[in-house]
């Protein structure tokens, strides 16, 4: 069960695991491809942006190099006029674009400018005294060397920037500051001159930024200041003793794609997917085995609990081999014998009946025509049992059984049998004792009459009191052994039930009351439309009789009987009722007063026996149903119901 149940977690593991495994390493897959293509992208770009630098940084710094040129100039001519540095100028720019200016400064006035045109306000310019330039000036002449200040919008108008060197002519001491040679570059055609513009790179896209030598992060002087944000190569360009910096991007930006990505990912979701389906099919199969497994465990279970330890007496029985097959604990209990002796033990060994009646028995269970039997049971020890057997069919590893549930019944059957002797034989005694009673009877009270007219005359009046006393009693008797016969009688001779409209049958009880009715002016009133009834109608009669004849008769003093009789149908059953207005029962005689001989009042007040009750429980029971009174208490009439079977 539990390698089952394994399979099922294995399955639905599967279903979640592949797919997971598969998706990520797609994703890892994905982002080397993806890091791979930038990196052969970058790769290009480099190699593009390499050369733009270089001749970058080639076309400054030859123009920084005039810086030098002037130099070597001054120092060759200490004394040269205007005229002469024109001319020296003139021949270094010859043919050369990208410089807007070469000027000399001696101790940093500006003096000589060429060309002069256009410059005219530069001259005399006083640059160590100039709070905007003073400080790089200074920073030049301490260290000796080209310092490069800007770019930024020359007053002359145009982007430039300037190469400022610091010339030291050789003295007594050693070499003494002579003053600055000024390179002033126009930015624009150099940046032409290296490939960045006119025309721009194929496919790539480029800025510049720097500030004084410096690359400032605010100092974009060219391109798009958002390329420095796009993740760009960034290469730096050397200007004199410092540096801008180049950032480069491809104009496609950087590859979000590698070739092949699309049916990659597309192949990686469908083997997901199918991975999963593979998983959960595998899964569901194994739930089911799974289920069969544990169905199968869980029927052992069950045979056990149900079969082997149960308390009641079990058997299973094959019905074609007419063995017993399975017995459990409280069989072995029950039979004597030891479980091994039980299983492949012969029914007939067990079964009093003979073995083609007991196969005929099993054939009937076994077709589920009858599941209830009556046997008699042997013991191991020899003794015998009655029982009750409930046996249904069954299939047990593809064997079809029998499943028996043996009750021992054999104390009950005895005191049923001797209940029904004991009544018989009481019934027996009651009709013979009430029959041959009257015989004696009768001649006790016929020689009473004889002695009361033959001897009455000569008797004096206490003398025929007495004989009337013994004449009253002698009917008396009489009349109770007649109520005592008609009870034991009830019952007595199988006279089947049939269907009756019950308005017939009270019809037929109140017919016998007529004279009493009429005597006690009583009211009967029937209820018209009665069902049917089911019965033994002598006998049923007879209890309508005694149960409308004491509503008539237990009426109060001066007030006339009322009876009312209806019925109504509950369930399979009619219940009669029978109402008066008489003198009504106090609810602890409820019970007593269906007792044989129970009266609740002398003989001189209310004639009777106290058997009538009896008789009409006796006769409703005997027709399975119930009688019972309802009273509201003394003087407050009583109603009586009997339950009676429907039609
Ligand atoms: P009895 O021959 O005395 O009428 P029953 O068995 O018929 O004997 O009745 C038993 C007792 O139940 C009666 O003695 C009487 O006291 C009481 N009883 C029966 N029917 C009624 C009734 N309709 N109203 C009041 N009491 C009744």
């Amino acid at each position: 069960m539990a390698r089952s149940a394994a399979g099922v977690w294995a399955g639905y593991g599967l279903a979640v695991l592949i797919p997971l495994f598969l998706l990520l390493s797609a994703l890892h897959i994905d982002r080397l491809q993806l890091s791979n293509a930038g990196m052969q992208v970058r790769h290009a770009v480099e190699a593009s942006a390499g050369p733009i630098r270089a001749r970058l940084e080639a076309e400054i710094s030859a123009r920084i190099a005039l810086a030098d040129s002037l130099g070597a100039f001054i120092v060759t001519l200490p004394d040269a006029d205007s005229g002469q540095f024109s001319l020296f100028s003139e021949s270094l720019l010859h043919r050369r674009n990208g410089v807007r200016s070469l000027q000399l400064a001696p101790q940093g006035r500006l003096t000589f400018v060429y060309p002069m045109a256009g410059n005219e306000a530069a001259v005399g310019h006083d640059l160590l005294n100039d709070p905007e330039r003073a400080t790089a000036v200074r920073r030049a002449i301490a260290e000796r060397r080209t310092i490069m200040a800007g770019p930024y919008q020359l007053l002359q108008g145009g982007l430039g920037a300037v190469a400022r060197k610091p010339i030291f002519i050789p003295g007594r001491d050693g070499p003494e500051f002579w003053g600055l040679a000024v390179v002033v570059l126009d930015v624009p055609p150099l940046l032409a001159e290296a490939g960045l513009t006119n025309p721009a790179p194929d496919r790539l896209r480029l800025a510049l930024r720097g500030r004084d030598g410096e690359p400032a992060a605010d100092a974009v002087f060219f391109g798009d200041a958002a390329i420095f944000d796009e993740d760009p190569i960034l290469a730096p360009v050397a200007v004199g003793n410092g540096s801008w910096q180049m950032a480069v991007v491809p104009t496609a930006g950087w590859p979000r794609d590698w070739p092949g990505r699309r049916p990659f990912l597309l192949l990686v979701a469908v083997g997901a997917a199918l991975a999963a389906g593979l998983g959960i099919a595998l899964a569901r199969q194994a739930a089911k085995l799974h289920r069969v497994v544990e169905a199968a465990c869980a029927s052992e279970a069950l045979y056990h609990e149900m079969f082997l330890t149960n308390a009641a007496i079990k058997l299973l029985i094959d019905p074609d081999a007419g063995i017993v097959v399975d017995a459990n604990d409280a069989a072995v209990a029950y039979y004597g014998y030891p479980r091994e002796a039980l299983l492949g033990m012969p029914v007939s060994r067990i079964n009093t009946l003979s073995a083609e009646a007991i196969l005929q028995e099993m054939a009937d269970a076994r077709a589920n025509r009858r599941g209830f039997f009556r046997f008699t049971h042997r013991m191991a020890s020899g003794a015998l049992r009655e029982v009750e057997v409930y046996s249904g069919p069954v299939t047990r590893d593809g064997r079809l059984l029998l499943h028996s549930i043996i009750h021992d019944v054999t104390e009950r059957v005895r005191l049923e049998d001797e209940l029904r002797r004991s009544n018989a034989e009481l019934e027996q005694f009651a009709y013979a004792a009430s029959h041959d009673l009257r015989e004696p009877l009768r001649m006790v009270s016929s020689f009473v009459a004889l002695v009361i007219r033959r001897y009455g005359p000569q008797l004096d009046d206490a003398g025929r009191e007495l004989l009337g006393f013994a004449e009253d009693g002698a009917k008396r008797m009489d009349r109770m052994i007649v109520d005592l016969l008609e009870y034991s009688r009830v019952g007595r001779l199988e006279r089947p039930m049939q269907r009756w409209p019950l308005g017939e049958l009270i019809a037929a009880a109140v017919h016998p009351l007529a004279m009493v009715a009429v005597e006690a002016k009583a009211v009967i009133d029937v209820a018209s439309d009665l069902p049917e009834v089911i019965v033994n109608r002598d006998e049923v009669v007879r209890a309508l009789s005694n149960l409308i004849g004491n509503a008539v008769k237990y009426h109060r003093p001066e007030v006339p009987p009322q009876v009312a009789i209806s019925a109504r149908r509950d369930g399979d059953r009619v219940v009669v009722s029978v109402s008066d207005n008489g003198i009504g029962i106090g609810p602890d005689y409820f019970d007593r007063i269906f007792l044989l001989f129970q009266r609740l009042h002398s003989r001189d007040q209310y004639p009777g026996t106290g058997i009538g009750l009896a008789l009409v429980k006796k006769v409703v029971e005997r027709h399975g149903g119930k009688v019972w009174v309802e009273s509201e208490g003394e003087n407050r009439g009583a109603t009586f119901y009997v339950s009676l079977p429907a039609g």
